[in-house]
C-alpha cells in the first residue's frame, strides 16, 4: 500500500476510502447521491458496495437504519439496462410499508436514470390494477413474497430476465413463514443471477436459505450493537396501575418533539392513545386492526411531524424507518431482550442522541435482568420522584398533515402540490414539508402557523387544473 501524504490527515484517508467517488458509478449517478446529502458511505455500504458491483453474491448483517436499503439499490442501478423493457431486479420485503420504504429510496436514485420503471407488488392491495401496471414491464419489481409468487403463477409477472434478486430483512421473512413461497418464487427466476440477502439476525435458518440459493457470498457483518454513548438508557421502576401517568409524566419531563412509545398488547395502544390526547398530546396509536389506509395515515402524520407521539406494538412497528426519533419510551418491556434492543435502536441514529425510557413493575425485574445479561452491561434505575413534569406542558407538533382526495391515479404528483402552494406568494418552499402520494389520495405536511392559508389555497386554487376535497387531518 502507498504511503499517505503528508497532508492527508487521517480522517481525510477515511473520507476518501468511504467515498461514493471510488465506486465505479456514472457520474449522473454519483451527483444525484450527493444530492441526496449522502456524503460518505455508511459501513454496510462501504463494505458491500465493491462486491456488489463486482456482481458477486453476498450475505449481509444488516438493520433498518445502517444504509442497507441504498446499498442494495445502487447496486442494482448501477446494472440496470432500462432499454431491455425486461424485468431485471426483484425485491423481496417482509411488510408493505417495508416494501414502500424500498421503493422510494430506488426511485430517489433513480431518478436521474430516464424511463426506470419502478413497480411495488403488495398483498391487501387489488390485484388488477397490479396486473395493468406489469403489462408495462417495470424494470424493477418490490413487494412481498405472497403476491409476487400469486402474479408469477399466474403469468401475469415475468421474471425470465431477471440478473438480481434481493432478500431485504430476510430474518423476518422466514419468521413471517414465507420461506416456502421464497423457495418457490425462485423457481421462476433464472439461476444464472447475483442474489444479494440482507438480515438483521443470523440464525441456522439464514444460513441454510443462503446456502440453498447463493453462490459463495461475500460474508459482511458490520458490528449492530448500538452505540451506547449515543442512546441514554434509563428504567424506572412504577407499581400496578401507574404506567399512563408515568408516561405523561415523562413526556411533560424529557419533552420530546417525536417519540415511539411501546406496548405489548393492542388495547394498550388504543388507551394510551386516548389518554395522551385527554392531555392535550398529538398521539397516534398503530396495531394489526387498523385497515391498511389508516395504517398509512398515522404513519404518513407521524414521519411527517405532525404528531408527536407514535404508540405502537412491536408487530405493528416492523420495518418502520423514522428520523430524528428524540426518544423511545417502553410502557411496558418487552419478553424478549433481543426485541428490547431493537426497540430503543430505533432512537440516537445517525450521530443524534438518543432516549430510551423503560417502565417496570417489581414482578418484572427478571427482564431488566435479562436486559443486563444480553447488553452486558448493567442498567440506570431512577426513581418517578426524580422527574419534573411541566404540568399543563402541552407537545405541539411542528407540522400539520393536509389530505388531498387525488393521488397517483388522479395523476397528482409531489411537484404539482408544490406548485400550487408557491403560486401563492405567502407560502415558501421551506414551509412546505414531507409530500406522500398514494394511489388516491396525497398527503402534505405544512407548518403549522401556515395551515389554515395553505388549507385555504388547495381547497379553492386548482391542482393540475383539477379542484380536488382538501381536509386538514386532526
Ligand atoms: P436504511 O437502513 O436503508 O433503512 O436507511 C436508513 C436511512 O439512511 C435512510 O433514510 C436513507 O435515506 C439514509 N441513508 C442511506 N445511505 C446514507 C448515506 N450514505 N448517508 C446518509 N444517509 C444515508
Amino acid at each position: 500500500m502507498h504511503p499517505l501524504p503528508c497532508t492527508l490527515t487521517k480522517t481525510d484517508f477515511y473520507m476518501i476510502t468511504t467515498a461514493f467517488s471510488s465506486l465505479p458509478l456514472t457520474p449522473e449517478l454519483l451527483a444525484n447521491i450527493a444530492s441526496l446529502n449522502y456524503l460518505k458511505m455508511t459501513p454496510i455500504q462501504a463494505q458491500s458496495l465493491p462486491p456488489i458491483i463486482k456482481g458477486e453474491d453476498l450475505l449481509a448483517q444488516a438493520k433498518t437504519g445502517s444504509g442497507k436499503t441504498a446499498a442494495f439499490a445502487i447496486g442494482l442501478l448501477h446494472k440496470l439496462k432500462v432499454e431491455t423493457c425486461l424485468t431485471q431486479a426483484l425485491v423481496l420485503c417482509p411488510t408493505r410499508e417495508l416494501a414502500d420504504q424500498v421503493s422510494k429510496e430506488i426511485r430517489r436514485l433513480a431518478r436521474v436514470i430516464p424511463n426506470t420503471k419502478i413497480l411495488t407488488l403488495c398483498g391487501g392491495k387489488p390485484i388488477v390494477p397490479q396486473r395493468a401496471s406489469l403489462e408495462h414491464s417495470p424494470d424493477i419489481v418490490v413487494g412481498t413474497p405472497g403476491r409476487i409468487l400469486k402474479h408469477l403463477e399466474k403469468g401475469s409477472l415475468k421474471l425470465g430476465g431477471l440478473n438480481m434478486l434481493v432478500l431485504d430483512e430476510a430474518d423476518r421473512m422466514l419468521d413471517m413463514g414465507f420461506h416456502d413461497d421464497i423457495m418457490r418464487i425462485i423457481n421462476f427466476i433464472p439461476a444464472q443471477r447475483q442474489t444479494l440477502l440482507f438480515s438483521a439476525t443470523y440464525p441456522e435458518k439464514i444460513k441454510e436459505i443462503s446456502d440453498t440459493i447463493q453462490k459463495n457470498p461475500v460474508d459482511i457483518r458490520v458490528e449492530t450493537s448500538h452505540d451506547n454513548k449515543q442512546i441514554k438508557q434509563i428504567f424506572y421502576e412504577i407499581q400496578k396501575g401507574e404506567r399512563t401517568k408515568t408516561v405523561i409524566n415523562l413526556l411533560q419531563h424529557y419533552r420530546p418533539e417525536s417519540s415511539v412509545v411501546f406496548c405489548n398488547r393492542k388495547y394498550q395502544c388504543k388507551e394510551l392513545a386516548e389518554a395522551l390526547w385527554q392531555q392535550g398530546f398529538h398521539a397516534l396509536a398503530l396495531h394489526g386492526d387498523l385497515e391498511q389506509k389508516d395504517r398509512d395515515q398515522v404513519l404518513v402524520q407521524f414521519s411527517n411531524k405532525s404528531s408527536s407521539v407514535l404508540i405502537a406494538t412491536d408487530v405493528a412497528a416492523r420495518g418502520l424507518d423514522i428520523k430524528d426519533l428524540q426518544a423511545v419510551i417502553n410502557f411496558e418491556l418487552a419478553h424478549d431482550p433481543e426485541i428490547h434492543i431493537h426497540r430503543i435502536g430505533r432512537t440516537g441514529r445517525a450521530g443524534n442522541d438518543g432516549l430510551a425510557l423503560s417502565l417496570f413493575m417489581p414482578s418484572e425485574a427478571s427482564r431488566v435482568n435479562a436486559i443486563e445479561e444480553y447488553q452486558n452491561s448493567p442498567v440506570r434505575i431512577d426513581k418517578t420522584s426524580t422527574l419534573k413534569p411541566r404540568e399543563n406542558f402541552r407537545l405541539s407538533p411542528p407540522m400539520v398533515t393536509l389530505c388531498i382526495h387525488g393521488g397517483r391515479k388522479n395523476k397528482v404528483r409531489a411537484g404539482d402540490i408544490l406548485g400550487a402552494l408557491t403560486a401563492n406568494p405567502v407560502i415558501s418552499g421551506k414551509q412546505i414539508g414531507k409530500i406522500d402520494i398514494f394511489d388516491n389520495l396525497a398527503f402534505v405536511a405544512v407548518e403549522r402557523p401556515i395551515a389554515k392559508q395553505a388549507l385555504k389555497i388547495l381547497s379553492e386554487d386548482k391542482i393540475k387544473a383539477r379542484k380536488f376535497r382538501v381536509r386538514k387531518l386532526r
